[in-house]
Protein backbone atom coordinates (compact mmCIF):
# COMPACT_ATOMS: atom_id res chain seq x y z
CA UNK A 1 0.00 0.00 0.00
CA UNK A 2 1.41 3.66 -0.38
CA UNK A 3 1.71 5.10 2.53
CA UNK A 4 -0.97 7.85 0.95
CA UNK A 5 -3.30 5.22 1.07
CA UNK A 6 -2.31 4.00 4.52
CA UNK A 7 -3.34 7.72 5.18
CA UNK A 8 -6.61 7.50 3.87
CA UNK A 9 -7.51 4.54 5.93
CA UNK A 10 -6.27 5.25 9.38
CA UNK A 11 -7.92 8.50 9.11
CA UNK A 12 -11.70 6.34 7.76
CA UNK A 13 -10.61 3.91 10.87
CA UNK A 14 -10.44 7.10 13.16
CA UNK A 15 -13.98 8.43 12.21
CA UNK A 16 -15.34 5.33 12.90
CA UNK A 17 -13.60 5.26 16.30
CA UNK A 18 -11.50 2.73 15.10
CA UNK A 19 -7.88 3.69 16.32
CA UNK A 20 -5.01 1.66 14.09
CA UNK A 21 -1.28 2.06 15.65
CA UNK A 22 0.27 2.94 12.41
CA UNK A 23 0.02 1.81 8.82
CA UNK A 24 1.75 -2.03 9.10
CA UNK A 25 -0.81 -2.53 11.51
CA UNK A 26 -4.17 -1.60 9.09
CA UNK A 27 -1.95 -4.19 6.42
CA UNK A 28 -2.31 -6.95 8.96
CA UNK A 29 -6.13 -6.41 9.81
CA UNK A 30 -7.08 -7.96 6.10
CA UNK A 31 -4.87 -11.30 6.65
CA UNK A 32 -6.45 -12.22 10.15
CA UNK A 33 -8.70 -15.37 9.70
CA UNK A 34 -9.24 -16.00 13.28
CA UNK A 35 -10.64 -13.42 15.64
CA UNK A 36 -10.85 -14.44 19.48
CA UNK A 37 -13.00 -12.07 22.19
CA UNK A 38 -12.49 -12.04 25.59
CA UNK A 39 -15.56 -12.71 26.85
CA UNK A 40 -16.03 -10.18 30.07
CA UNK A 41 -15.85 -6.45 29.12
CA UNK A 42 -15.41 -7.53 25.90
CA UNK A 43 -18.68 -9.24 24.67
CA UNK A 44 -20.13 -8.37 27.71
CA UNK A 45 -20.41 -4.64 29.28
CA UNK A 46 -18.44 -6.22 32.05
CA UNK A 47 -20.94 -4.07 34.49
CA UNK A 48 -22.14 -6.66 36.87
CA UNK A 49 -25.18 -6.55 38.76
CA UNK A 50 -25.51 -9.17 41.67
CA UNK A 51 -28.97 -11.40 41.05
CA UNK A 52 -28.99 -14.22 43.72
CA UNK A 53 -28.15 -14.45 47.31
CA UNK A 54 -28.49 -17.81 48.25
CA UNK A 55 -27.48 -19.32 51.69
CA UNK A 56 -26.60 -22.54 51.59
CA UNK A 57 -28.97 -25.14 54.18
CA UNK A 58 -28.12 -24.95 57.30
CA UNK A 59 -27.60 -28.11 58.54
CA UNK A 60 -31.31 -29.60 60.61
CA UNK A 61 -29.31 -32.72 62.23
CA UNK A 62 -32.53 -34.19 62.64
CA UNK A 63 -33.85 -31.64 64.86
CA UNK A 64 -37.86 -31.47 65.33
CA UNK A 65 -39.15 -29.27 62.35
CA UNK A 66 -39.33 -25.29 63.81
CA UNK A 67 -42.12 -22.92 63.31
CA UNK A 68 -42.52 -21.36 60.15
CA UNK A 69 -41.51 -18.01 61.42
CA UNK A 70 -38.60 -19.16 63.34
CA UNK A 71 -37.53 -20.74 59.90
CA UNK A 72 -37.84 -17.41 58.40
CA UNK A 73 -35.98 -15.96 60.69
CA UNK A 74 -32.98 -18.29 60.29
CA UNK A 75 -33.23 -17.94 56.31
CA UNK A 76 -32.86 -13.98 57.26
CA UNK A 77 -30.07 -14.59 59.49
CA UNK A 78 -28.23 -16.71 57.04
CA UNK A 79 -28.71 -14.05 53.90
CA UNK A 80 -27.35 -11.32 55.79
CA UNK A 81 -24.29 -12.88 57.52
CA UNK A 82 -23.76 -14.66 54.22
CA UNK A 83 -23.86 -10.74 52.44
CA UNK A 84 -21.67 -9.24 55.50
CA UNK A 85 -18.95 -11.80 54.96
CA UNK A 86 -18.47 -11.34 51.03
CA UNK A 87 -19.21 -7.61 51.19
CA UNK A 88 -16.50 -7.14 53.73
CA UNK A 89 -13.87 -9.07 51.90
CA UNK A 90 -14.93 -7.58 48.47
CA UNK A 91 -14.92 -4.00 49.48
CA UNK A 92 -10.86 -4.06 49.13
CA UNK A 93 -11.20 -5.80 45.48
CA UNK A 94 -11.46 -3.61 42.40
CA UNK A 95 -12.64 -5.96 40.68
CA UNK A 96 -15.88 -6.00 38.76
CA UNK A 97 -17.38 -8.98 40.41
CA UNK A 98 -16.50 -7.62 44.10
CA UNK A 99 -18.15 -4.02 43.24
CA UNK A 100 -21.42 -5.89 42.47
CA UNK A 101 -20.99 -7.54 45.67
CA UNK A 102 -20.97 -4.78 47.77
CA UNK A 103 -23.07 -2.48 45.89
CA UNK A 104 -25.59 -5.37 45.90
CA UNK A 105 -25.19 -6.05 49.51
CA UNK A 106 -25.78 -2.05 50.10
CA UNK A 107 -28.81 -2.41 48.22
CA UNK A 108 -30.44 -5.08 50.71
CA UNK A 109 -29.19 -3.42 53.59
CA UNK A 110 -26.22 -4.84 54.58
CA UNK A 111 -22.86 -2.44 54.74
CA UNK A 112 -19.49 -4.01 54.62
CA UNK A 113 -17.84 -4.30 57.95
CA UNK A 114 -14.02 -4.23 59.00
CA UNK A 115 -11.28 -5.23 57.01
CA UNK A 116 -8.04 -6.77 57.81
CA UNK A 117 -5.73 -8.63 55.19
CA UNK A 118 -6.94 -9.11 51.64
CA UNK A 119 -5.67 -11.35 48.75
CA UNK A 120 -6.87 -11.90 45.58
CA UNK A 121 -5.83 -15.02 44.21
CA UNK A 122 -5.48 -14.28 40.20
CA UNK A 123 -8.85 -15.59 38.09
CA UNK A 124 -9.69 -17.53 41.33
CA UNK A 125 -11.06 -15.47 43.65
CA UNK A 126 -10.29 -13.53 47.00
CA UNK A 127 -9.27 -14.37 50.48
CA UNK A 128 -9.69 -12.34 53.51
CA UNK A 129 -9.24 -11.17 57.31
CA UNK A 130 -11.91 -9.56 58.85
CA UNK A 131 -14.19 -9.07 61.12
CA UNK A 132 -16.36 -11.58 60.67
CA UNK A 133 -13.21 -14.09 60.70
CA UNK A 134 -11.06 -15.50 57.32
CA UNK A 135 -13.71 -14.85 54.30
CA UNK A 136 -13.00 -16.56 50.90
CA UNK A 137 -15.03 -15.76 47.91
CA UNK A 138 -14.73 -17.22 44.79
CA UNK A 139 -14.68 -20.40 42.88
CA UNK A 140 -14.93 -24.17 43.91
CA UNK A 141 -11.04 -24.96 43.90
CA UNK A 142 -9.78 -21.71 45.90
CA UNK A 143 -12.87 -23.16 48.72
CA UNK A 144 -11.14 -26.99 48.56
CA UNK A 145 -7.67 -25.34 49.13
CA UNK A 146 -8.84 -24.16 52.40
CA UNK A 147 -10.57 -27.36 53.07
CA UNK A 148 -13.66 -26.26 52.66
CA UNK A 149 -16.08 -28.51 50.94
CA UNK A 150 -18.23 -26.69 47.62
CA UNK A 151 -20.31 -30.08 47.67
CA UNK A 152 -23.57 -28.30 49.40
CA UNK A 153 -23.46 -25.41 46.80
CA UNK A 154 -22.67 -27.86 43.41
CA UNK A 155 -26.72 -27.98 42.37
CA UNK A 156 -27.37 -23.67 43.20
CA UNK A 157 -24.33 -22.90 41.01
CA UNK A 158 -24.84 -25.28 38.42
CA UNK A 159 -28.23 -23.57 38.27
CA UNK A 160 -27.08 -20.21 38.45
CA UNK A 161 -23.61 -20.64 35.90
CA UNK A 162 -26.61 -22.01 32.98
CA UNK A 163 -28.41 -18.96 33.01
CA UNK A 164 -24.80 -17.36 32.08
CA UNK A 165 -24.26 -15.75 35.61
CA UNK A 166 -20.81 -16.04 37.38
CA UNK A 167 -21.43 -17.75 40.77
CA UNK A 168 -19.06 -18.11 43.41
CA UNK A 169 -19.13 -19.58 46.56
CA UNK A 170 -18.84 -17.69 50.28
CA UNK A 171 -17.31 -19.60 53.17
CA UNK A 172 -16.18 -18.15 56.55
CA UNK A 173 -13.77 -19.54 58.88
CA UNK A 174 -13.82 -22.54 57.19
CA UNK A 175 -17.02 -22.82 57.26
CA UNK A 176 -19.78 -22.67 53.65
CA UNK A 177 -22.22 -19.81 53.55
CA UNK A 178 -23.64 -19.92 50.55
CA UNK A 179 -23.49 -19.10 46.70
CA UNK A 180 -23.79 -15.26 45.13
CA UNK A 181 -23.91 -14.83 41.61
CA UNK A 182 -23.98 -11.49 39.59
CA UNK A 183 -25.10 -10.78 36.07
CA UNK A 184 -23.22 -9.49 33.61
CA UNK A 185 -25.39 -8.04 29.97
CA UNK A 186 -24.49 -8.96 26.58
CA UNK A 187 -22.99 -6.06 24.66
CA UNK A 188 -26.43 -5.38 22.28
CA UNK A 189 -24.02 -5.15 18.98
CA UNK A 190 -22.18 -8.99 20.12
CA UNK A 191 -24.53 -11.26 18.29
CA UNK A 192 -24.28 -8.83 14.98
CA UNK A 193 -20.46 -8.84 15.07
CA UNK A 194 -19.85 -12.48 15.92
CA UNK A 195 -22.12 -13.48 12.83
CA UNK A 196 -20.96 -10.69 10.05
CA UNK A 197 -17.19 -12.61 10.83
CA UNK A 198 -18.94 -16.05 10.51
CA UNK A 199 -20.47 -15.15 6.97
CA UNK A 200 -16.94 -14.22 5.93
CA UNK A 201 -16.10 -17.40 6.89
CA UNK A 202 -13.42 -15.62 9.90
CA UNK A 203 -13.50 -18.25 12.85
CA UNK A 204 -14.52 -16.80 15.55
CA UNK A 205 -13.43 -18.51 19.20
CA UNK A 206 -14.02 -16.81 23.34
CA UNK A 207 -11.50 -17.38 26.25
CA UNK A 208 -12.45 -16.43 29.35
CA UNK A 209 -11.28 -16.85 33.08
CA UNK A 210 -15.07 -17.69 34.00
CA UNK A 211 -16.33 -21.01 34.03
CA UNK A 212 -17.41 -23.75 31.41
CA UNK A 213 -20.93 -23.45 31.67
CA UNK A 214 -21.25 -19.58 32.06
CA UNK A 215 -18.93 -19.36 29.43
CA UNK A 216 -20.96 -21.22 27.14
CA UNK A 217 -24.11 -19.98 28.20
CA UNK A 218 -22.92 -16.90 26.68
CA UNK A 219 -21.40 -18.12 24.05
CA UNK A 220 -25.07 -19.52 22.82
CA UNK A 221 -26.35 -16.03 22.90
CA UNK A 222 -23.46 -14.40 20.91
CA UNK A 223 -23.60 -17.28 18.37
CA UNK A 224 -20.06 -18.39 19.24
CA UNK A 225 -19.18 -22.44 18.73
CA UNK A 226 -19.51 -24.34 21.93
CA UNK A 227 -16.05 -26.33 20.56
CA UNK A 228 -14.11 -22.66 19.97
CA UNK A 229 -14.96 -21.67 23.86
CA UNK A 230 -12.02 -22.02 26.57
CA UNK A 231 -12.93 -21.55 29.66
CA UNK A 232 -11.12 -21.20 33.21
CA UNK A 233 -8.39 -19.46 31.32
CA UNK A 234 -5.99 -18.42 34.38
CA UNK A 235 -4.84 -14.96 33.38
CA UNK A 236 -0.90 -15.97 32.94
CA UNK A 237 -2.64 -18.82 30.57
CA UNK A 238 -4.37 -16.23 28.25
CA UNK A 239 -1.46 -15.66 25.70
CA UNK A 240 -0.79 -19.52 25.78
CA UNK A 241 -4.70 -19.88 24.82
CA UNK A 242 -3.87 -17.68 21.87
CA UNK A 243 -0.82 -19.04 20.89
CA UNK A 244 -2.29 -22.23 20.31
CA UNK A 245 -5.43 -21.09 18.68
CA UNK A 246 -2.69 -19.67 16.37
CA UNK A 247 -0.63 -22.76 16.65
CA UNK A 248 -2.13 -24.14 13.11
CA UNK A 249 -0.84 -21.03 11.42
CA UNK A 250 -4.09 -19.39 12.03
CA UNK A 251 -3.87 -15.46 12.10
CA UNK A 252 -5.80 -14.18 15.00
CA UNK A 253 -7.07 -11.21 15.96
CA UNK A 254 -7.66 -11.15 19.84
CA UNK A 255 -10.07 -8.67 21.18
CA UNK A 256 -9.87 -7.58 24.97
CA UNK A 257 -10.28 -5.30 28.11
CA UNK A 258 -8.82 -6.23 30.82
CA UNK A 259 -5.12 -6.15 32.74
CA UNK A 260 -4.96 -9.62 32.08
CA UNK A 261 -5.68 -9.33 28.02
CA UNK A 262 -2.70 -7.46 27.98
CA UNK A 263 -0.13 -10.57 27.17
CA UNK A 264 -2.60 -12.22 25.02
CA UNK A 265 -3.11 -8.77 22.74
CA UNK A 266 0.35 -9.10 22.15
CA UNK A 267 0.69 -12.62 21.37
CA UNK A 268 -2.20 -12.30 19.15
CA UNK A 269 -0.86 -11.32 15.33
CA UNK A 270 -3.51 -8.66 15.62
CA UNK A 271 -3.93 -7.43 19.38
CA UNK A 272 -7.40 -5.00 19.52
CA UNK A 273 -8.56 -3.31 22.88
CA UNK A 274 -12.06 -1.81 24.21
CA UNK A 275 -12.22 1.75 24.52
CA UNK A 276 -13.56 1.06 27.89
CA UNK A 277 -10.65 -1.30 29.03
CA UNK A 278 -7.58 -0.82 31.26
CA UNK A 279 -4.74 1.33 29.74
CA UNK A 280 -2.84 -1.82 30.21
CA UNK A 281 -5.37 -3.50 27.54
CA UNK A 282 -5.02 -0.48 24.98
CA UNK A 283 -1.12 0.01 25.32
CA UNK A 284 -0.33 -3.48 24.30
CA UNK A 285 -3.17 -3.30 21.61
CA UNK A 286 -2.29 -2.65 17.96
CA UNK A 287 -5.82 -1.37 17.72
CA UNK A 288 -8.17 0.36 20.17
CA UNK A 289 -12.07 0.82 19.06
CA UNK A 290 -12.87 3.52 21.08
CA UNK A 291 -16.93 3.54 21.03
CA UNK A 292 -16.31 -0.08 23.06
CA UNK A 293 -18.28 -2.06 20.11
CA UNK A 294 -17.71 -5.58 18.81
CA UNK A 295 -18.70 -4.74 15.89
CA UNK A 296 -16.27 -2.08 15.29
CA UNK A 297 -13.97 -5.38 14.71
CA UNK A 298 -16.15 -5.95 11.36
CA UNK A 299 -15.71 -2.36 10.84
CA UNK A 300 -11.67 -2.29 11.63
CA UNK A 301 -11.38 -5.73 9.00
CA UNK A 302 -13.63 -3.68 6.20
CA UNK A 303 -11.37 -0.36 6.56
CA UNK A 304 -8.48 -2.67 6.24
CA UNK A 305 -9.59 -4.23 3.10
CA UNK A 306 -11.31 -1.18 1.52
CA UNK A 307 -8.34 0.67 1.46
CA UNK A 308 -5.84 -2.29 0.46
CA UNK A 309 -8.00 -3.18 -2.29
CA UNK A 310 -8.02 0.26 -4.03
CA UNK A 311 -4.45 0.40 -4.20
CA UNK A 312 -3.89 -3.01 -5.79
P1 LIG B 1 -12.19 -12.74 33.22
O1 LIG B 1 -11.09 -13.48 32.50
O2 LIG B 1 -13.54 -13.29 32.88
O3 LIG B 1 -12.11 -11.25 32.98
P2 LIG B 1 -10.90 -13.05 35.90
O4 LIG B 1 -9.71 -13.83 35.45
O5 LIG B 1 -10.68 -11.71 36.49
O6 LIG B 1 -12.05 -13.01 34.80
O7 LIG B 1 -11.65 -13.92 37.01
C1 LIG B 1 -11.99 -15.25 36.71
C2 LIG B 1 -12.92 -15.81 37.75
O8 LIG B 1 -12.31 -15.77 39.06
C3 LIG B 1 -14.22 -15.06 37.91
O9 LIG B 1 -15.17 -15.45 36.97
C4 LIG B 1 -14.60 -15.45 39.33
O10 LIG B 1 -15.17 -16.75 39.34
C5 LIG B 1 -13.28 -15.51 40.06
N1 LIG B 1 -12.97 -14.22 40.70
C6 LIG B 1 -12.02 -13.33 40.30
N2 LIG B 1 -12.00 -12.26 41.14
C7 LIG B 1 -12.98 -12.45 42.05
C8 LIG B 1 -13.47 -11.70 43.18
N3 LIG B 1 -12.98 -10.51 43.54
N4 LIG B 1 -14.48 -12.24 43.89
C9 LIG B 1 -15.00 -13.43 43.54
N5 LIG B 1 -14.60 -14.17 42.51
C10 LIG B 1 -13.59 -13.71 41.77
MG1 LIG C 1 -12.29 -8.98 30.24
Amino acid sequence: ATPAATMVGTSIGAQHGVLFEGGDVLERVRDVDTVVFDKTGTLTRGEMTLTDVRPVAPATDGAVPEEADAVAADEGDATERLLAAAATAEHGSEHPIAEAVVAGARERGVEPGALDVLQNVSGKGIRARTEHGTVVVGKPDLLREEDVDPGPATDAMRELESEGKTAMLVACDGELLGVLAVADEVRESAKRAVAALRERDIAVHMITGDNERTARAVAERVGVDPENVRAGVLPEDKADAVDAIQADGSRAMMVGDGVNDAPALASAFVGVAIGSGTDVAIEAADVTLMRSDPYDVVKAINVSEGTLAKIK
